[in-house]
């Protein structure tokens, strides 16, 4: 009998070893919200101010993507993070807005897609870059100066150049001044409200590369989903690489002012060779924990000029809705600003609310966190506690 109360007491102890270490990361997977259905976002950014194929690009999109409905007669919807501007030759501060008429055919094409309810605009940025930073660069870097000579594809552009909010003329980056972050917000907002006829509720930060005080004017300017990877870098290192992470984030969680975040960690860029089973296992990874999958895509997949392969793109892009659907009949479409909303409501047409369903889901997501997963599974914690899970499948 003593020596089955020792066991029990070192037990519990083991127990309270495990917890204790991670309860902050325990409380957060609880918090996180546990969405009712599968649902699938396909992300697609840098649209806008560019090369006139997008426009065929973006027509094909929008024709493949009305072919599917979900359950409710929903098409899916791919969101277009949005530039709304090229610079004009040799001045990389004057800028060649998507409503000037070189750009029309652009601009009537994501039209045409929006009001089919198959496109939905972000903001991506005023432009893909920080303008100061890369006439800068341009002074010493001749690959910048001719592209700035003929600014068209910024993905030509050097990696770290391409993140607009920190100045990558140098590397290490440097941060840029605070007022003239605000002004730059402000000035993108108004651009895109008056582009779009409506503000942006939605911004895809370019590269990832953002700050506190970036993320602080957006929410001012009232914008009210924030598109992360789960973390926030503010800067590029020595070798230009995306740095200086000073946030982690989960899905709904409050940020600045108004906003919450959404993570987007999962990707289907064929030209990279993702594949619409690819995109479909991650799909399957975040129903299995109750999150949404936002696949990161990129509009060089649909563009020859960017050397991607349009027909094998839009073929790949059929397939995974075709495929989504069959698989999963129960799958949900919608846009980052409707799931935004559902999440900022906590809806329950879309958030779990019953607490069983979401302890399922919790044992799921803890059983993958580094090191506590491992190690409750061995002592028997997590075992144990999944006797008291639901035995059902929850999806699709
Ligand atoms: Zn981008």
């Amino acid at each position: 009998m003593q020596l089955l109360t020792l066991l029990g007491v070192a037990w519990c102890l083991a127990v309270a070893a495990i917890l204790l270490p991670h309860r902050r990361a325990l409380i957060a997977l609880w918090r996180e919200p546990v969405m009712r259905h599968p649902l699938l976002i396909v992300e697609s950014d840098d649209w806008g101010a560019g090369p006139l194929e997008q426009a065929a690009a973006l027509t094909a999109i929008t024709d493949c993507l009305a072919r599917h409905h979900d359950s409710r007669g929903r098409s899916p919807v791919m969101t277009v993070a949005l530039i709304l501007a090229l610079p004009e030759a040799n001045a990389a501060t004057r800028a060649r807005l998507l409503d000037s008429p070189e750009f029309a055919p652009i601009f009537t094409a994501l039209q045409a897609g929006i009001a089919r309810g198959v496109l939905a605009p972000q903001l991506h940025g005023m432009t893909h870059f920080w303008p100061p930073a890369l006439a800068r660069a341009a002074l010493v870097q001749p690959q910048v100066a001719a592209w700035l000579a003929a600014p068209d594809l910024t993905e030509q552009l050097p990696s770290p150049l391409q993140s607009r909010w920190t100045d990558a003329s140098e590397l290490p980056s440097l941060p840029l001044d605070d007022a003239l972050v605000r002004a730059a917000v402000a000035e993108e907002v108004a651009a895109y409200t008056r582009l779009l006829g409506t503000p942006p509720e939605v911004v895809v930060p370019p590269t990832f590369v953002w700050t506190a005080t970036v993320e602080a004017a957006w929410a001012a300017a009232g914008l009210r989903v924030l598109v992360t990877p789960g973390r926030r870098f503010t800067s590029r290192d020595g070798a230009g690489r995306p740095a200086g992470i000073d946030k982690t984030m989960r899905n709904g969680e409050p940020g600045e002012g108004e906003a919450i975040y959404l993570v987007r960690d999962d990707y289907f860029e064929p030209l990279l060779g993702h594949t619409p089973e690819h995109a479909l296992a991650a799909l399957a990874r975040k129903t299995e924990l109750g999150r949404p999958c936002l696949l990161e895509t990129h509009r060089n997949n649909f563009l020859t000029a960017a050397g991607g392969d349009p027909d094998q793109s839009l073929a790949a892009l059929d397939r995974l809705y075709r495929r989504a659907l069959a698989d999963y009949p129960t799958v949900r479409f919608l846009s980052c600003a409707e799931l935004g909303q559902a999440l900022y409501d906590n809806d329950p047409a879309w958030v779990e609310r019953d607490r069983h369903r979401r302890f399922t889901i919790w044992l799921r997501r803890v059983a993958g966190l580094p090191r506590f997963g491992k190690a409750a599974r061995l002592i028997g914690l997590l075992p144990l506690l999944n006797l008291f899970a639901r035995p059902d499948r929850l999806h699709p």
